[in-house]
């Protein structure tokens, strides 16, 4: 049974009424969205395994919970989702855990890192002999890559491998306070082995850095391994049931095999073989980076539901006839909603496209050692990861702030949403890192495209750079302007403008008589951001017209292409100037592309529901302010009275214990 009748068939829909006002039947978005009815249909049977689990369902009383007592609770919501879904990494358990669960389950590192990069990076007989154990928990594995003093610069890292010739084995060292392993997920607690990445030693020589699996606990008690100092870095901002730990190792010997050898090897004879490529090391995190991409949209799309929803729900002043307006009919209120349900389509497009160039990426590297499309996967797929998650954040924070009072408290899951996603900023590669390797391909394209050489497709429209002061925006009424290839044209023209200006700004800084690194780092980097931003933005312009032509549905192409333009529009209408350096555009008309996206406001008002209802979440992952029955203000009331630690009977006594001492103001001293 689809979403659409689930929802329509129950006779608690508040929102019956207002779904009606949509142009499109919501199931034949969903097929868009989720691609076939089998798997809508396999989407509502998680949202119902999740609500009807007692372990696995949203409980608001655990929003006070220890961290003690979130990690054992984890720990059991764990197993009972590998008992009902399969194993981490399932299309299910990703889909589960990004809708409906509060706190990162256990094991997520062993399943999306410590497994995949030893895939990834181990030889057949490598693979042979971890996979098997890893994927039977007899051992439980992560990711040690950052150090306490660098993360981003990875080839800083400190952690040494000595190759021991004699012995046939690598000596592990941390040795510097700043080498100690820091934050990698896992390692607190859980972790019995890392895959550490190390600088490789041979007779005093460095060969950069490498990766070792590093037993560094006992796999029957679990103790501390001789050599190993480890433990849990303390309270984060979130994430807090993922015990990020650091990890000291002092002589820790490991045997050659244990060097993750598919790519780089070391001989018996203590000989060192590069890989082909250099980057392959970051292979498992190209996987872990497709991912959050595709994720950003489905997040989004919750959050958005909830927003939605309560700003139909919500009701607040009058109108001329006394009857109060639901907020969703301010323009105010529709311009903190609306563009960040196109934002989630296009999203949704861009990240479907990088998917599919990963797959074809990851296929050609393992079946021919192919690296020919790594390159421009690698430089898209950062600066996607870098924008998309960048957006995704601010959205869950303006929507929220969009919710008023009830946004803020932690029962509309607002809060759990954010603090649980908003790492991804962070980890995987940091965004302005990420943004600057986007923008170093952008500019090396542009010169390549300038001498005339071949250039790949994703940046052909560069080409456009020559002659680029002559193009004009043509559009002179707002009919004009709400035309999605005119659209197209001014979102190019805009990323190749901006990445001619960030290649001058290069060639000024060298002028200046900087070295290249210093141009880089001290006088180009908010322009090369820029770019690459404009860069990311229209090739997911570009993917969501490709998401249109695939819809066969005519009217739900009809919204979709008002989607797109209010994309488009509003990445034009953030950081224009670039309109106005060069002439390309004139106030007026600037004026009517504004004034047209008001228009796309005023009509997607009707369709808003409808679009954030396709993505199919249910009641149980969308707080108190999301709920399909609008009843809001009962469930607040519910949760804050019964739901509520502070109002357990003893914690009050224990409270107010403490209170009457106050009370009794003799203890006050006078003021000094
Ligand atoms: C919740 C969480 C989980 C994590 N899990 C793991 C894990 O499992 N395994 C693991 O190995 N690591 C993990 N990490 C670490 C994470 O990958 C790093 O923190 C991340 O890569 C950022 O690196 P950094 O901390 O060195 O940041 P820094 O690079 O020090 O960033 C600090 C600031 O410097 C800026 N900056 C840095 N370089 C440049 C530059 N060249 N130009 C301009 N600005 C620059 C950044 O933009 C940022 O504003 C985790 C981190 C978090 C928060």
């Amino acid at each position: 049974m689809g979403r659409t009748q689930h929802i329509q068939d129950s006779s608690n829909d508040f929102y019956a009424q207002e779904r009606s006002k949509a142009s499109f039947e919501v199931n034949d978005l969903s097929l868009v969205i989720w691609g076939s009815q089998e798997k809508i249909d396999r989407i509502n049977k998680l949202q119902r395994i999740c609500e009807e689990d007692p372990l696995i369902r949203y409980d608001p009383k655990h929003l006070g919970a220890s961290r003690e007592e979130i990690f054992i609770l984890m720990a059991q919501r764990t197993r009972r989702m590998h008992e009902l879904l399969g194993f981490h990494n399932t299309e299910d358990f990703n889909y589960v855990l990004s809708s409906h669960i509060d706190n990162q389950p256990f094991c997520g590192l062993h399943w999306k890192m410590f497994i995949p990069t030893i895939k990834y990076l181990g030889t057949d007989k490598q693979v042979k002999y971890w996979i098997p154990l890893a994927e039977s928990h007899q051992i439980f594995g992560t990711y040690a890559q950052t150090e306490l003093g660098h993360g981003s610069d990875v080839q800083s890292l400190e952690t040494t491998a000595t190759f021991d010739i004699d012995n046939q084995e690598f000596i592990i060292n941390s040795p510097t306070l700043s080498s100690t392993k820091w934050w990698p997920g896992e390692l607190g607690i859980t972790s019995t082995h890392v895959v550490a990445f190390a600088q490789l030693l041979i007779d005093g020589k460095n060969y950069g850095v490498q990766a070792f699996i590093v037993q560094i606990r006992d796999t029957e008690n679990h103790e501390p391994l001789p050599g190993i100092t480890v433990g849990d870095l303390g309270v984060k901002m979130g994430y807090n049931a993922k015990d990020n730990g650091y990890l000291r190792m002092n002589n820790v010997r490991i045997p050659r095999e244990n060097m993750l050898m598919r790519y780089a090897k070391v001989s018996k004879s203590g000989i060192f073989s590069k890989p082909k490529n250099e980057k392959v090391g970051y292979a498992c995190m190209m996987e872990i980076r497709t991912d959050i991409i595709t994720s950003c949209s489905l997040i989004m799309a919750r959050t958005l539901t909830i927003g939605t929803r309560y700003s139909l729900f919500r009701t607040q002043f009058k109108d001329s006839n006394g009857i109060e307006k639901k907020v969703l009919d301010y323009q105010l209120q529709q311009e903190k909603i609306i563009p960040y349900i196109a934002e989630t389509y296009a999203l949704l497009a861009g990240g479907r496209k990088i998917t599919r160039l990963h797959q074809q990426n990851i296929k050609n590297i393992f079946e021919r050692e192919d690296f020919s499309l790594f390159k421009d996967y690698h430089a898209i797929a950062s600066g996607c990861k870098a924008v998309y998650t960048a957006r995704m954040l601010e959205a869950i924070e303006k929507v929220r702030q969009a919710c008023g009072g009830h946004g803020f408290s932690a029962f509309s899951r607002f809060v759990d949403i954010y603090h649980e996603f908003s790492p991804f900023v962070t980890y995987e590669g940091e965004n302005t890192v990420l943004s600057l390797q986007t923008a170093s391909y952008l500019v090396k394209g542009l010169n390549k495209s300038l001498k005339g050489e071949k250039i790949p497709p994703f940046i052909e429209y560069l080409k456009c750079v020559v002659g680029i002061e002559n193009e004009k925006f043509t559009a002179q009424s707002k009919r004009e302007v709400l035309n999605i290839d005119l659209i197209r044209k001014c979102l190019r023209y805009k990323a190749a403008y901006l990445v001619s200006i960030a290649s001058q700004k290069i060639m000024e800084g060298l002028e200046k008589g900087l070295s290249m690194k210093e141009t880089w780092d001290s006088y180009a980097g908010i322009n090369l951001v820029d770019a690459s931003t404009a860069h990311v933005e229209y090739f997911t312009y570009t993917s969501f017209l490709e998401m249109i032509v695939e819809a066969s549905n005519e009217r739900v192409k009809e919204v979709l292409i008002k989607l797109c333009l209010l994309y488009g529009i509003q990445k034009l209408i953030t950081n224009p100037s670039c309109f106005f350096e060069n002439g390309y555009m004139a106030g007026e008309q600037f004026k009517m592309i504004k004034s047209a996206k008001e228009d796309l406001l005023y009509e997607l008002r009707n369709e808003a529901l409808s679009l954030v209802e396709a993505f199919c979440y249910s009641d149980g992952c969308l707080g108190a302010l999301g709920r399909s029955d609008g009843k809001v203000y009962e469930t607040l009331y519910e949760w804050a009275s019964n739901q509520n630690r502070l109002n357990d009977i003893p914690v009050q006594k224990a409270i107010q214990a403490e209170l009457r001492k106050i009370r009794d103001v003799s203890y006050m001293k006078p003021s000094l």
